[in-house]
């Protein structure tokens, strides 16, 4: 056993993980502690651990567990620890504090009431959480990362008008209208289930419309449509009829995301790729959805998952050299494009429709 220095491990001179806890536990009832630290012992009884970690966030709880290897060990005793406990704690708000960070609100926020609050410290409505899918980190859902976040309401000069919407897409800081079904609909052609929107947020719901400070001429995008697109088949301009060379302005931040993901590769390249990925997938059918709502991901992987795709060298990072990685010429025959996102082929990069022969393009 290595022999620390530390005067908390002076101060704890006997590291209770190395007696039973029915020994520790006797010790305690019967009134004399003696040299164990009264802490570890505390930490060591799982109902008061839990006790504890509630009021804590995961951060305090890796900087308590960080003191010695006795708090440690008593915080952790096992792999699974970790895990369990983190599903015990609330959302640290850290998503919102990001989300405030990154988003800019544009020249028309006066009288605008913003709904953006992390669910521990909302108190007038319940926000479902749930542990990351990466970190495990409890989460709730406005600290997780949404397609759209619809999150600003202006509300109405007159009381027989609609209060209008707008929100932000991903972490993008452009602030973009959101519709709702009631503004592109009249009454009776509302869609089941499409009530008027009031106070609360309405993340990934209605239309997503031109940004607020650029006025353009554009159709507004139905949310649903739009991030259900299969990514695979198309890029994400194709699909929508904006009537403006793509990417139009309401695309242009899902456009970015979803281009990047995308590195062309020789053929033997991407078997090599598509081997990494789940080998029942070897095709990629990414949506939107799929990759950033029907996961619940934190606000923080969200941004490292992004950085990685970014600075990610595989694949080609420049066209014009007509090479890919490899060495090998790229060419009509010879290319092929990689989703990073699930490491299967795009099938139709370009967006190409053959009608004759739809899965010419799979090798
Ligand atoms: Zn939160
Ligand atoms: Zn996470
Ligand atoms: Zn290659
Ligand atoms: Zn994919
Ligand atoms: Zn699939």
């Amino acid at each position: 056993m290595v022999h620390s220095s530390t005067m908390k491990r002076k101060r704890c001179q006997s590291p209770a993980e190395s007696l039973p806890s029915k020994k520790v536990a006797q010790e305690i009832d019967a009134g004399s502690p003696g040299k164990i630290c009264q802490l570890i012992c505390i930490l060591q009884q799982y109902g008061l651990l839990v006790g504890i970690t509630k009021h804590l966030f995961p951060k305090d709880l890796h900087a308590l567990a960080a003191t010695s290897k006795a708090t440690y060990n008593a915080i952790f005793p096992r792999n699974t620890s970790r895990c369990s406990l983190l599903k015990k704690m609330p959302c640290d708000g850290r998503g919102v504090a990001i989300r405030n960070d990154l988003h800019k609100r544009s020249q028309f926020s006066q009288g605008a009431v913003e709904s953006n609050q992390c669910g521990t410290v909302a108190k007038n409505r319940k926000v479902e959480s749930r542990p990351c899918v990466k970190c495990k980190v409890t989460t709730c859902d406005e600290c997780r990362i949404h397609c759209v976040y619809q999150s600003i309401r202006h509300p109405a000069d007159e009381p027989d008008e609609f209060d209008n919407y707008s929100g932000f897409v991903l972490l993008d800081e452009t602030e973009m209208g959101v519709l709702s079904h009631s503004h592109m609909f009249a009454n009776d052609d509302l869609p089941n289930g499409a009530a008027r929107w009031g106070e609360l947020p309405h993340h990934d719901q209605g239309f997503l419309d031109i940004p607020l400070d650029s006025p353009t001429f554009v159709s507004p995008v139905e949310i649903e449509e739009l991030i259900s697109m299969d990514l695979g088949m198309r890029p994400i301009a194709a699909e929508v009829s904006s009537g403006i060379a793509h990417p139009s302005s309401i695309l242009r931040a899902f456009w970015d995301i979803t281009e990047k993901r995308k590195r062309p590769c020789c053929k033997t390249c991407l078997s090599n790729f598509v081997r990494r990925g789940d080998k029942t997938h070897t095709v990629c059918d990414c949506t939107l959805k799929s990759q950033f709502l029907d996961r619940w991901l934190c606000l923080r992987c969200y941004q490292l998952e992004q950085k990685t795709v970014e600075e990610s060298t595989e694949g080609v990072a420049d066209e014009l050299s007509g090479l890919c990685n490899c060495g090998e010429t790229l060419d009509d025959e010879t290319e092929r494009v990689i989703c990073l996102w699930c490491y299967g082929e795009v099938t139709n990069p370009w967006g190409v429709i053959d009608v004759q022969s739809p899965t010419s393009t799979v090798a």
